[in-house]
C-alpha cells in the first residue's frame, strides 16, 4: 500500500466516503459486471480476480466502511445475500472450495472502504492470485463467467 503509517491506521475508523469506487458503482457512475442485485445487496465481478469467478457482494441502503460500522439491523439480510451469491458461484463453477473473506482497515488488506465480502472459488490444483494485485481482467473475459453465475441464481 502507498499509504503512510498514519493514513493506514486511520482507515479503520474514518468516516464513510460517499464517492468511494463501490458507491460509484451503486450509483451507476462507474461500470461493473453485475451478477445479482436487489434492494439489499449488489454482487459483481472483481476486476482483479484472485481466481476465476472472484465475486464481490456489497450492501445497499447503508453507508458502512467495514464490518465494524455495519448497522446490526442490516447485517443479517446482507449476509443472506452473501450466502445466496456464494451458493450460485458454487453451482455455476463447481470449484473444490470457496474462500469468503472480508478485510477491515488498510493494515488488514482493505483497499476500498465500502463493506464487501469476497467470494473466491478455489481449485485444489490452482494457486491463489495475489490480493488486489493481479492483472486487470477484461470485460469480455469476465462476462461469460458472470453469465454462468447469473444462470445459477
Ligand atoms: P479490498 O482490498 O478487500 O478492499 O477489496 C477491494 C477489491 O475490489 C479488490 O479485490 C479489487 O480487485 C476490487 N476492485 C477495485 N476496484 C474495482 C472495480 N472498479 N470493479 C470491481 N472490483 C474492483
Amino acid at each position: 500500500t502507498s499509504l503512510t503509517y498514519e493514513e493506514a491506521i486511520m482507515t479503520l475508523h474514518d468516516t464513510y466516503d460517499p464517492n468511494n469506487i463501490f458507491a460509484k458503482i451503486l450509483k451507476g457512475e462507474m461500470p461493473s459486471i453485475k451478477v445479482y442485485e436487489d434492494d439489499v445487496a449488489l454482487a459483481f465481478m472483481d476486476v482483479f480476480p484472485q481466481s476465476e469467478g472472484h465475486t464481490l457482494v456489497i450492501p445497499k441502503l447503508v453507508q458502512a466502511r467495514n464490518l465494524l460500522d455495519m448497522p446490526s439491523d442490516y447485517l443479517g439480510q446482507y449476509m443472506l445475500k452473501v450466502q445466496k451469491v456464494t451458493r450460485a458461484v458454487e453451482k455455476a463453477l463447481t470449484p473444490d472450495g470457496l474462500m469468503v473473506s472480508q478485510f477491515n482497515g488498510a493494515p488488514a488488506g482493505q483497499t476500498v472502504y465500502h463493506l464487501h465480502f469476497h467470494i473466491i472459488p478455489r481449485w485444489e490444483d490452482k494457486p491463489l492470485g495475489r490480493h488486489a494485485e493481479g492483472g486487470m481482467a477484461k470485460p469480455e473475459e469476465l462476462e461469460p463467467i458472470a453469465e454462468k453465475i447469473r444462470a445459477a441464481l
